[in-house]
């Protein structure tokens, strides 16, 4: 069993032969991934070394130590969050090889083919169709809000195999190539003036059956997987005290005693409280993660990540005054980052609406806390022994 000493002296033969001064980034990420550096209770080949997964720390604060590069998780956040976990629990083995490496270096960006015109909330709805043919599956259909389509050379996408089971049950999951013939990209501006996300036609794109993770027809089953640690990739970051949205109001509140009034000052305490506990709550549940398998408890975290979010970016906004209703510029952007409290007071303010929607709406991840937490009896539903083909649309 690999134990902390261990993973410490590894470490330190990692920078002792890739020094973080004379080596590129990719390179150092890249040994550090095949000295099972990477996630650390990924197996042995896969970036990692079958140890606890609490003991990622201890190599962390080695290289952290030393001012070693690291894969930036804001870009390859979908992949890293998201894909990984899905493509390990799922995917053959050839898949978890091929895809793995890249993925956590961040050659290849990951982006998730998921929520559809009419199907969002009820995702399970979706109408983008697969249709076996020898060795491929034919896909077609229109796929909305993509993070990060522009720059992705891979998707995780959940298409219909069978439209006369019941919605749940016809579903099949998909790696797909963003480069394969058949797929558009066309970008949407957002309420901040850049396109982050885009929609993505799929006419005829042809994926390998060796591609599909899971079975035929169990891919909502899949997707939870995915759902799920998308809300603790979303809400449960690690963050500093003072770290995230609460950081640059303290730090205003902090420099300019002329804005300060009673009023703001009442509630940006009472802010700074709860930013507190949500970001100790979150540490709580990644140490649960440790343990095992995100729970529905990450919607809860996802939730009050939202509406803090959005209650500080609005003080932050008020507490400037005149200057915080200036906005920075609107040029349509394509950013590569996903960036939740970058640039000024109105970007955050405007970028921070979208937190309550991405990931899942906020009242559907009540919904979630209400029926798989706290065990209260479900919404009723009317489609639930109806065929996908015969359900009203
Ligand atoms: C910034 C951003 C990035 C995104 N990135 C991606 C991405 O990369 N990939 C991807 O696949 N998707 C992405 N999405 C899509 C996102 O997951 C969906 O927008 C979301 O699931 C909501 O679906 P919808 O927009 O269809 O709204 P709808 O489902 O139509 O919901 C409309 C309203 O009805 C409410 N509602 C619906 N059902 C219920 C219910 N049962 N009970 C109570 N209220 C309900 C909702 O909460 C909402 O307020 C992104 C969205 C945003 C904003």
């Amino acid at each position: 069993m690999t134990d902390a000493a261990e993973l410490r002296t590894r470490a330190e033969e990692l920078l002792a032969a890739h020094p973080p001064a004379t080596t590129d980034r990719t390179t150092f990420l890249k040994a550090r991934f095949d000295a099972g550096l990477a996630w650390v209770h990924y197996p042995k080949g896969l970036g990692g070394l079958d140890a606890p997964r609490s003991l990622q720390a201890v190599v962390d604060a080695v290289l952290n130590a030393a001012d070693a590069p690291d894969n930036d998780p804001r870009r390859i956040g979908i992949g890293l969050g998201m894909a990984a976990p899905t493509i390990l629990a799922y995917g053959s083995e050839e898949v978890k090889e091929r895809f793995l490496r890249p993925l956590w270096v961040g050659d290849e960006v990951w982006c998730q083919l998921f929520s559809e015109p009419g199907a969002g909330s009820d995702l399970a709805a979706l109408g983008t169709r697969a249709v076996r043919d020898g060795d491929d599956w034919v896909v077609s259909g229109q796929k909305v809000w993509t993070s990060s389509a522009h720059v992705a050379r891979w998707a995780i996408l959940i298409a219909r195999t069978d439209p006369d089971l019941p919605k749940h049950r016809g579903i099949t999951y998909f790696i797909c190539d963003m480069t394969d013939p058949g797929v558009e990209v066309r970008p949407l501006r957002q309420i901040t003036g850049e396109a982050e996300f885009n929609e993505v036609f799929l006419s005829g794109v042809r994926i390998p059956d060796a591609h599909r993770l899971g079975e035929v027809g169990e891919g909502w089953k899949v997707a939870q997987t995915t759902l799920m640690n998308e809300r603790v990739s979303i809400g449960g970051s690690r963050i500093p005290r003072e770290g995230g949205m609460i950081g640059p109001v303290t730090q205003t509140w902090r420099e300019r005693p002329e804005l300060r009034t009673h009023d703001l000052h009442q509630r940006l305490l009472t802010l700074w409280v709860e930013a507190e506990v949500a970001r100790l709550a979150g540490e709580r549940l990644r140490q649960q993660l440790v343990a095992g398998q995100p729970g529905p408890e990450g919607s809860g975290m996802k939730l009050a990540f939202a509406r803090l979010n959005q209650e500080i970016s609005g003080l932050e906004v008020e507490l400037r005054g005149e200057e915080g209703l200036l906005y920075d510029d609107w040029t349509m952007r394509r950013p590569e980052l996903v960036d939740f409290t970058g640039r000024d007071a109105g970007y955050r303010y405007l970028r921070s609406k979208g937190n309550s929607i991405e990931g899942g709406t906020s009242e559907v991840l009540l919904n979630i806390v209400a029926e798989r937490v706290l065990g209260l009896p479900s919404e009723p539903r009317n489609d639930k022994d109806i065929a996908w083909k015969d359900l009203a649309r």
